[in-house]
């Protein structure tokens, strides 16, 4: 309970521009007294029924800025299930063919696509068209190209585009950010992002190059890709990478099983990740600087995160990652709020230019420059 106040505060004070690195590591009764929000919510419907998009719509139970009110689904089974769990009426019901219609419907303000990979494009424009904001899951797409038509799409529609970073808005996640930022570290030298698992059924989309547009480096790889930006501060100039396949059997032509990778960063900072599908337990984040360091293991896991710097454990509260995520997401459509590390369609851009840049690397053999 009290770290839901916490996070109710934080949203109340960001609300009132207090901006959120600095709210979440002051005393939480020190800014302002704890106000129920009372203002608009964001209707979400949710664009795939399947694994996350169940844990996304549990966690929305207890935001206080966002909710479920519709859905999209192939499947009319999961579509009566969801009703009943949300209270969601059939007119906001909806299959992959007539979607579209979610145009009239004024119970639906933005769209969380929650669907394999390669199909986030096409709905995202889709969504796009209809005139309602798109929150799409990572990747944002399976390359660069399809990455600016679905910013394209949603200028010219005018809606927001955001993409599903929860660790954007991670507690601990942020508390590093404001002392690297405050120099606690130092200067930063050097960043590791290890992030794999061993993955199971052979016949699962996530090892279908049409359906996800690569192996782990799009699945779980993106995790050490986008973290060295964050953690970082900065975006990669140049990338060199290496691939490993032990098992051409179950990862095919396309889909990568474990890929090393370095950045080199305009600050002189380098970093060194490892992206795999063959290996357990690899969730481990590592920042080094002239004065200090900070250690994350799980580093982007569901959490509880655990991390620690030169100066000890860091303490602060978990909050379930997409609870915190979709009332910032709510904030950021209804009030214009700033994300404290961005998640907007460029965003998402910038993995994906890194990722082609990867695959890239891997094929030539060579070093990348990078223009992100
Ligand atoms: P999943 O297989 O559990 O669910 C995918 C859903 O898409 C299913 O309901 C399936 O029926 C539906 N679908 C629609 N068209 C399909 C098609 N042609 N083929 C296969 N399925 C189709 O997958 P998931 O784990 O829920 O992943 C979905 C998306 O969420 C992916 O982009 C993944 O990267 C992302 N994800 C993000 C996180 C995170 O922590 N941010 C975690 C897990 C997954």
């Amino acid at each position: 309970m009290n770290s839901r106040r916490n996070f109710l505060q934080k949203i109340t004070a960001s609300a009132f521009g207090i901006p959120v690195l600095t709210a979440m590591n002051e005393r939480p009764s020190g800014i302002l007294n704890e106000v129920p929000y009372e203002g608009p919510m964001l209707k979400v419907a949710i664009l795939g029924l399947g694994s996350y998009g169940n844990r996304v719509a549990e966690a929305m139970q207890s935001c206080s800025m966002a909710k479920v009110t519709g859905v999209i689904s192939g499947t009319p089974s999961k579509i009566k299930d969801w009703q009943a769990k949300y209270n969601i009426p059939d007119k906001n019901c909806y299959n992959y063919e007539n979607f579209d219609n979610i145009k009239n419907n004024p119970d639906i303000d933005a769209v969380y696509i929650i669907t394999p990979n390669a199909l986030h494009k096409d709905q995202a424009i889709r969504v796009a068209k209809a005139g309602k904001h798109v929150i799409c899951e990572k990747p944002m797409s399976i390359n660069a190209k399809d990455g600016q038509e679905m910013i394209d799409a949603c200028k010219k529609a005018n809606v927001k585009l955001l993409v599903g970073y929860r660790m954007h808005f991670e507690a601990k996640t942020l508390e590093i950010l404001r002392m690297r930022n405050a120099g606690d570290f130092g200067k930063v030298l050097f960043f590791q992002g290890l992030c794999g698992f061993r993955i199971g059924d052979p016949n699962q989309w996530r090892l279908n190059k049409a359906l996800s547009g690569g192996g782990a480096m799009m699945d779980i790889g993106i995790y050490a890709v986008n973290g060295s930006r964050y953690m970082i501060g900065e975006d990669p100039i140049w990338v060199t990478a290496q691939e490993t396949k032990t098992d051409p059997v179950k990862f095919k032509e396309g889909i990568d099983e474990t890929i090393q990778f370095q950045f080199g960063f305009p600050g002189g900072a380098v970093a060194s990740c490892l992206s795999t599908y063959q290996m357990s337990n690899l969730d481990r984040f590592f920042l080094n600087g002239e004065k200090g360091f900070a250690e994350m293991q799980p580093s982007t896991g569901y959490g509880p995160i655990k991390a620690r710097t030169n100066k000890g454990e860091l303490t602060n509260p978990h909050i379930t990652h997409q609870t915190t995520q979709m009332d910032e997401m709510a904030a950021i459509i209804l009030q214009g709020k700033k994300a404290p590390v961005p998640v907007d369609g460029e965003e998402g851009l910038k993995d994906l230019k890194i990722i082609d840049a990867i695959f890239l690397a891997v094929k030539t053999g060579k070093k990348v420059e990078l223009k992100l």
